[in-house]
């Protein structure tokens, strides 16, 4: 029996595991969250007062209460079993970072005591000298400092019974460029916040409070079994399957949306959620996707800057809760050829005080101020649908945008029938004909009621209006939310901004909403090119898009680009978000992780092909060449059709072995990766055809049809 035919036969003996009733999971949540509740029974009131001060305005810390927040947390932490603390920062790897230092420390009568200052709270300063950077720190000047971000609370995550104390910190050099994800979106968030603030103020409403920004990320992901993950090197080492021929059935009976969750998977769900209500993550819904072994698990929105750190959580938890059951999970874009990828969808809005901007209201005035938010939105997209391409770029998307999957490289917005009509009429201003015979006065006039149910929404949009809220759907699932909210909260500052200013310069007496509405009117007939509500999957759409001038960028190279245009380095240093070394620094690491990343995946392609699959039909050839020299024993001098079956096998594998040459000749010549990748298809393709002729018993990776459905 081979390795393969073992694993499954294991597999089919599995015993689900029992997940222990750990207690009452209404109770249990945020408990190992040194929030509010903990804050107030460890901290002294005054200095509660003052934190909690500071974590709602979002200004930096009093040093002089450090000592104090310090303390309660560290006895907080240890009481709840950690004996590490970790600041916990977000470098531009996309993956998180930490380094656990023990409270532990000995005094000089060799006496341990549990020891964390304030200092050791506010500061940590990791070695950042393997960190991407960019250029922006030679290793010479090594150091970089993480300082907490008070606005995302410490937590305890726990690992088979380790508890250690997470601080969220933003990451910078000493020169101050910030070297992480962090920092760019909480500048993002406060320029959005005040540029909405400023807006309600035209229409005569202030508060007290900051503005709020909110994202609730849908997650996406694959599970299977473990014991087909380590038989597939592809897979471990870059994510997806280099190699595998689409079962015959995959999704096409559309049976596993929203199907049955199987018992297995419903306990690692059911643990999974478990541990993230426990550190204080809302995890709301979990089902199974389109394709076979994919689920999804969505959390309930929070503030954007909260959220973005939970989903890093979410996905670290998704990987380790996985393991412990017997699964990898799989949080790659493509693993699969052929069947759907996995992304992640963002939902976005904003809110002031208890007023979601992006809600149309009951009344004519609370409508006004939902029609200008979603003017402002339009035009942000438009204007800047190259930097959400390039928020969104990345290798392992690459294979999705534009796959008839996902939505397509080219960025639109999706309004809806009933809202595109709206925004049809205010186009037109007082025009009197209108499709539906009326025209809507800002200001005057109540919106229709909009649906905000499934039935009328178009999955095929990568940014999409939903009842209250922005989708923006090309975001992939292995990607930080952080860099597509850092666009969207600046390309909508901006364009609040400019309203603004158009707004505080009318004179005193004006009619504010028939200036309102020309002015809207103005920025429709502007921007209404990026509104599409069709199928953004058709072949007419791209044609279409091309005709509107919109940009379809389909791979990071060329997506990442704008990062780096004089434009759009002036928008961002206007708002404050990033400076020009910043982003000449993310550009050069985008795109070096890219090209490391195709340069992995080409290496084991060749490595792959050499070392499993070459070999693997070889084997089968050599058994025909047996089975050849038996029949001619029994039926001489017959036409033989094993002996045709031989040579189709043996030309697949001149095919499979001069493809490999010429894979390793482009590699080691440095040839463009476009070049490189179209032959990695061109060897994958003889693969793939081959896994389909030759002796099942030989092929030596796990195939589609097993690690898709055997769980
Ligand atoms: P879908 O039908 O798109 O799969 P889900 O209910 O799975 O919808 O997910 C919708 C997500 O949008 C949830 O995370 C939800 O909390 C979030 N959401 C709802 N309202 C807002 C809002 N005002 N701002 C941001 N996110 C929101
Ligand atoms: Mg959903």
């Amino acid at each position: 029996m081979n390795s393969r035919r073992i694993s499954m036969a294991e597999i089919a003996e599995n015993k689900i595991p029992e997940i222990p009733d750990s207690g009452n999971f209404i109770e249990e949540f945020g408990c190992d969250v040194f929030g509010m509740e903990a804050m107030s029974e460890y901290l002294p009131k005054p200095v509660f007062k003052k934190l909690t001060e500071t974590m709602q305005s979002g200004k930096a810390l009093d040093s002089a209460i450090a000592d104090d927040v310090a303390h309660a947390m560290k006895s907080w932490a240890i009481r709840r079993g950690a004996t590490h603390y970790t600041h916990w920062f977000m470098p531009l790897t996309g993956a998180s970072a930490e380094k656990h230092d023990s409270f532990l420390e000995v005094s000089e009568n060799g006496k341990a005591i549990a020891r964390f200052s304030g200092k050791n709270l506010i500061i940590g300063e990791p070695d950042a000298s393997s960190f991407p950077s960019g250029g922006l720190r030679s290793t010479a000047e090594a150091r970089g400092y993480t300082a907490w971000d008070p606005t995302s609370p410490a937590f305890i995550k726990r690992e088979n019974g380790v508890a250690t104390l997470y601080i969220p910190t933003a990451f910078c050099s000493y020169t101050g460029e910030v070297l992480d994800k962090k920092t760019p979106l909480l500048r993002s968030m406060q320029v959005l916040g005040s540029q909405a603030k400023r807006l309600l103020k035209c229409f005569g409403k202030e508060f007290d409070g900051s503005a709020k920004v909110t994202l609730g990320a849908e997650q996406e992901y694959f599970l299977i079994d473990k014991r087909f993950y380590v038989q597939r090197p592809d897979l471990m080492q870059t994510g997806r399957t280099l190699f595998g021929a689409p079962p015959q059935r995959h999704q096409q009976l559309e049976d596993h949306y929203f199907g049955a969750i199987k018992p297995r998977i419903l306990s690692f769900m059911s643990e999974l959620d478990r541990e993230l209500w426990r550190m204080g993550i809302p995890a709301k819904t979990r089902h199974n996707e389109v394709a076979p072994a994919q689920f999804e698990i969505a959390p309930m929105f929070e503030e954007v800057n909260l959220a973005v750190d939970h989903n890093m959580l979410i996905m670290d938890a998704l990987k380790r809760i996985a393991d412990k059951h017997g699964f990898a999970c799989l949080l790659h874009e493509k693993p699969f050829a052929g069947v759907n990828g996995s992304g992640k969808h963002n939902n976005w809005s904003i809110s002031v005080g208890d007023v979601n901007l992006l809600n149309p209201g009951a009344d004519p005035h609370q409508n006004a101020i939902f029609l200008t938010t979603l003017c402002a939105v339009i035009q942000a997209v438009d204007k800047h649908a190259d930097l959400l391409r390039a928020s969104i770029a990345g290798a392992g998307n690459d294979h999705r945008l534009g796959a008839n999957e996902a939505p397509p490289a080219i960025i639109s917005v999706y309004l809806g029938e009933q809202l595109s009509d709206i925004v049809e009429q205010i186009e037109r201003g007082e025009a009197k004909s209108s499709k539906r015979g009326r025209t809507l006065k800002i200001g005057a006039d109540i919106l229709p009621e909009l649906p905000c149910d499934a039935t009328d929404r178009n999955r095929t949009s990568p940014f999409a209006f939903t009842g209250n809220k922005f989708e923006f759907r090309a975001a992939g699932s292995s990607q930080s939310c952080a860099s597509p909210n850092i666009i969207l909260n600046t390309a909508v500052a901006e364009a609040f901004d400019e309203i603004s200013s158009v707004l505080e310069s009318l004179p005193k007496g004006a009619d504010f909403h028939g200036e309102l509405q020309k002015l809207l009117s103005s920025i429709i007939r502007k921007h209404k090119k990026i509104i599409f509500n069709g199928n953004n999957y058709g072949e007419e759409w791209k044609k279409e898009a091309a005709k509107r001038g919109l940009p379809n960028l389909r791979s990071t190279p060329e997506a990442i680009k704008p990062l780096i245009s004089p434009e759009n380095i002036a928008l961002f240093e206007k708002y404050g978000v990033f400076n020009k070394a910043e982003l000449t620094s993310r550009h050069e690491v985008f795109l070096e992780e890219y090209e490391r990343k195709i340069g992995i995946e080409a290496g084991l392609t060749l490595k792959l092909a050499r070392t499993h699959i070459i070999p693997a039909v070889v084997a089968y050839f050599e058994k025909l060449g047996k089975a050849i020299e038996t029949e001619r024993l029994i039926k001489a001098n017959k036409k033989s059709k094993l002996a045709e079956q031989a040579a189709k096998i043996s030309d697949r594998l001149d095919s499979l072995i001069s493809i490999s040459d010429k894979l390793e000749a482009q590699m080691s010549k440095g040839e463009s990766l476009p070049k490189i990748m179209e032959t990695m298809a061109e060897l994958r393709a003889v693969s793939d055809k081959v896994e389909g002729e030759i002796d099942n018993e030989l092929w030596p990776l796990p195939k589609y049809c097993e690690m898709l459905f055997i769980y």
